[in-house]
């Protein structure tokens, strides 16, 4: 039945996640050890309790191994870990990478994502959707960040944002691995823990994916911060230059969700034209009346207004205004 078949693959998952780590200490492993430990600066005791490991090169290593543990073909494609070639034939899906298991917060590993060793592409690969794993509604490394006793959740972007600031000791951080946060996601993380701090990479696409990410976490009711992330591209490469200390400092200063919306919306205009402050005004009056609280309309309405030089009663009409409107 169906409860046996979920069974098998999450055994077939653990058994492939082993596999992996067992090639970190064979020849054909080598390569890839080497990129998690001397290259990526990963810790042994990371890398033992994140469980990662590697795919060494070739068309059907893992397939043979596990098949020989009594798996069928079958069952490695329902799992992601194989590829049909449409002729009959089937393959390793993840070859040559670095591999970081996906673990439920079980402790099942329910998936993989895997990384090329060099610049070539797809730099990822993760498993698809199958019986058992669905990406929307699993974090990496939430298994372990709920039992942080930090009272917070660092959310990153992506596997090696995580595993570094789990080795500088926040262990509180995980990851969405590069799919937009949903409200799964976030129903999720509000079950352990009261604030989120959204780390996510400093360019472009970070930042909207950040902008996208705080409403959907808004909504569950837990307080959201976010990360400015400076100096360099994302929390992985921050400790490295920095450390740990520079990102707990980093981390101090996140700002609430509603300041850092603010100022994402201030520096588009410039506020010595009259013509482009009514546009900042109409763009902020837009966005605070979405919130919910009275309060934080009145506290951050105010703000606007001053930054604007209008009195806070005018811009606290223009945020009823743009109330009625949505209605
Ligand atoms: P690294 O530091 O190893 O180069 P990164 O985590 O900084 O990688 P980003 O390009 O910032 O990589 O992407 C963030 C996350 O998005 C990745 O960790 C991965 O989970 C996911 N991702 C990135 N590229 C891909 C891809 N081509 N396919 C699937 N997922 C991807
Ligand atoms: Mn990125
Ligand atoms: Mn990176
Ligand atoms: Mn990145």
């Amino acid at each position: 039945g169906y409860r046996r078949r979920r069974e098998r693959l999450l055994a077939l998952n653990k058994d492939a996640a082993r596999f992996f780590h067992e090639k970190l200490r064979a020849p054909e492993g080598r390569a890839g050890a080497e990129y998690l430990f001397q290259k990526r600066g990963l810790s042994p005791g990371v890398v033992t309790r994140f469980g990662l490991g590697v795919a060494p090169e070739g068309w059907d290593n893992l397939i043979q191994a596990m098949m020989e543990k009594g798996y069928a073909k079958r069952e490695l494609l329902d799992a992601g870990l194989a590829v049909d070639n449409k002729k009959g034939r089937i393959y390793d899906r993840f070859r040559n990478r670095v591999m970081f298991p996906i673990i439920d917060l079980r402790g099942e590993v329910i998936g993989f994502g895997g990384r090329v060793l060099d610049d070539s592409t797809p730099k990822y690969l993760n498993s698809p959707d199958t019986v058992i794993y669905n990406k929307s509604r699993n974090l990496f490394a939430l298994n372990i960040a709920k039992k942080s006793k930090q009272g917070r959740i660092i959310l990153t972007e992506g596997y090696m944002d995580t595993l570094s600031l789990h080795q500088a000791g926040f262990d509180c951080a995980v990851a969405s691995l590069g799919t937009s946060l949903t409200q799964e996601h976030a129903q999720l993380l509000s079950r352990y823990t009261k604030e989120a701090v959204i780390a996510y990479d400093g360019d472009g696409a970070g930042m909207k994916a950040a902008q996208r990410a705080i409403p959907i976490l808004e909504k569950t009711g837990i307080q959201v911060k976010v990360l400015q992330m400076r100096g360099a591209k994302d929390p992985d490469e921050f400790i490295k230059k920095y450390g740990r200390e520079a990102f707990a400092k980093l981390l101090d200063q996140s700002e609430n969700h509603i300041e850092y919306r603010l100022r994402q919306i201030q520096v588009k205009y410039d506020l010595s034209d009259d013509a482009q402050k009514v546009e900042f005004l109409r763009e902020s009056a837009a966005m605070l009346s979405t919130l919910p609280s009275p309060v934080e309309r009145e506290i951050y309405g105010g703000r606007a207004a001053q930054a604007a030089g209008i009195s806070p009663q005018a811009m606290a009409q223009e945020i009823q205004r743009e109330y009625q409107r949505r209605l």
